[in-house]
């Protein structure tokens, strides 16, 4: 190296995998400067909001009693929405309660709670500047430019986020492709807590998580989300951007339709707007993980395309802390070494890889096919659902019929073919 690096790690982006990866390679004395091109930690970050809190337990593990969160998350809630009719499944669990295991939060809290403990722990926070490229010397990497500076490291983590320019414009990392990736829209309601616990039916202290597929997002591959927060809602879609891009829809004409919904109007109305915003989200599943280390470098978190929807659950936080991790951990034994070559930095790959995040990244491997394929989730079946308990329900007089023959007459009037009922629920049995 020719000059003396200026930090033994530099972390790109204070998300949640930059924030934790800078705290835990403090902690062990290395010298680290965490940089974020936002005003503050958090400022720029969008999430649906619920956090798996168990890898950032590992980490911290007081978080649920020092930590900003919203509120644990024991009730969730899948509704198939048709034009006129929802079919619901509620999950509440005790055990869900007990252990914390979920919890909404808020990103702007969360990462600048994040981002002060890496800074308790020593390392050097710099918000409000942009990395704007890689410095690399030969095949190592050194360093980072942002604007007229240079800044040298024995060893730079890419925790930039789902775009990850900067892997991509070194020519280390492609361009993922349309059907692997989704928009995530979403809206913070402020909402009175009395209003909110009395409209979910919760405590100050729990919360729900609804996840809504079919007509509420106009039939477009993906959902929406609703989350209770201490005083406001979490509410948004993900939707799949080669499908919003076959049907030729807007996502904000699909957000208006989303909100008007009269399930998810019943849940905000009377609420006031303060956050609105887009962010793409990664969902190619372990096809987009790639190659991720690289000499002087490694990429974690959304970078690194960990992200998961499973449609019962999107998860990237609780993954991205799991890279982090996993990464500093290598980082942390190359640098004793004095080795942070590619092959110095292998560790994290095999940390990864035997981690729960490259195991779950693993096991939904067929998850992303699945989603992508069986496109009656977002409509006919639904549709088919309400029908049949339609047939049970509408008491009117006329003679009864016995479910079976209610079936049969609800799936001769629909699109959905039994064979390919049975296929998918076979295939979503085995993806998800
Ligand atoms: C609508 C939506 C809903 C979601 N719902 C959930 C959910 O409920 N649960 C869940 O677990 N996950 C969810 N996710 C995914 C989750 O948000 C991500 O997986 C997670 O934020 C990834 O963390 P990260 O630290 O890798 O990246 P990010 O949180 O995106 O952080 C990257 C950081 O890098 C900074 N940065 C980028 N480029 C530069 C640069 N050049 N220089 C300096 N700084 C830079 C950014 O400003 C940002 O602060 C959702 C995502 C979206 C969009």
């Amino acid at each position: 190296m020719a000059e003396e690096p200026d930090f033994d790690v530099i972390v790109i982006g204070a998300g949640v995998a930059g924030t934790v990866a800078a705290y835990q390679l403090a902690s062990k004395g290395h010298s680290v400067v965490l940089i974020e091109r936002g005003e503050a930690p958090g400022s720029k970050n969008l999430s649906g909001g619920i956090l798996y809190t168990h890898s950032i337990k590992t980490v911290f593990p007081d978080f649920l009693e020092t930590a900003p969160y919203e509120r644990k998350i024991d009730k969730n809630r899948i509704v198939f929405t048709n034009p006129g009719s929802w079919v619901g499944v509620d999950y509440q669990d005790a055990r869900l309660a007990q252990l914390g295991s979920a919890v909404s939060v808020l990103r702007a809290k969360l990462d600048a709670w994040l981002a002060e403990q890496a800074e308790g722990a020593g390392a050097m926070v710099m918000p409000g500047v942009r990395v704007d490229s890689l410095i690399k010397e030969g095949e190592q990497i050194t360093g980072v430019v942002a604007g007229e500076d240079e800044l040298r490291a024995r060893v730079v983590i890419a925790a930039d986020g789902v775009n990850s320019f900067i892997a991509r414009d070194a020519g280390l990392r492609t361009k993922p492709r349309h059907e692997q990736q989704a928009v995530g829209v979403k809206a913070v309601i402020k909402l009175d807590p009395a209003v909110i616990e009395d409209r979910f039916n919760v405590d100050s202290e729990h919360g729900v998580a609804y996840a809504l597929v079919g007509d509420c997002s106009l039939g477009v591959g993906g959902g929406g989300f609703l989350y209770t927060n201490k005083d406001t809602l979490s509410v948004g879609l993900v939707l799949r951007l080669d499908d919003l891009e076959k049907k030729k829809l807007r996502t904000v004409d699909i957000f208006d339709h989303y909100l008007e919904y009269p399930l998810v109007d019943s849940l905000v109305k009377g609420g006031e707007l303060v956050e609105y915003g887009c962010h793409l989200v990664n969902e190619g599943g372990e096809a987009m993980m790639g190659q991720l280390v690289f000499p002087g470098l490694v990429i974690v978190g959304d970078a690194a395309g960990l992200t998961l929807n499973t449609g019962l659950t999107v998860r990237g936080m609780d993954l991205a802390i799991g890279s982090a991790i996993a990464a500093s951990s290598a980082v942390s034994a190359a640098l004793e070494k004095g080795d942070t070559s590619a092959a110095g930095l292998s560790g994290y790959t095999a940390n990864l890889a035997s981690s729960f995040v490259g195991q779950d990244m693993h096991t939904y491997n067929k998850a992303p096919a699945f989603l992508e394929s069986a496109v009656g989730m977002y409509g006919d079946y639904g549709q088919l659902l309400a029908d049949v308990l339609h047939g049970a329900f509408s008491l009117d007089g006329t003679p009864r019929q016995h479910m079976s023959k209610v079936a049969r007459q609800a799936l001769k009037k629909s699109p959905v073919k039994l064979m390919q009922l049975a296929k998918d629920g076979l295939k979503g049995l085995k993806a998800l």
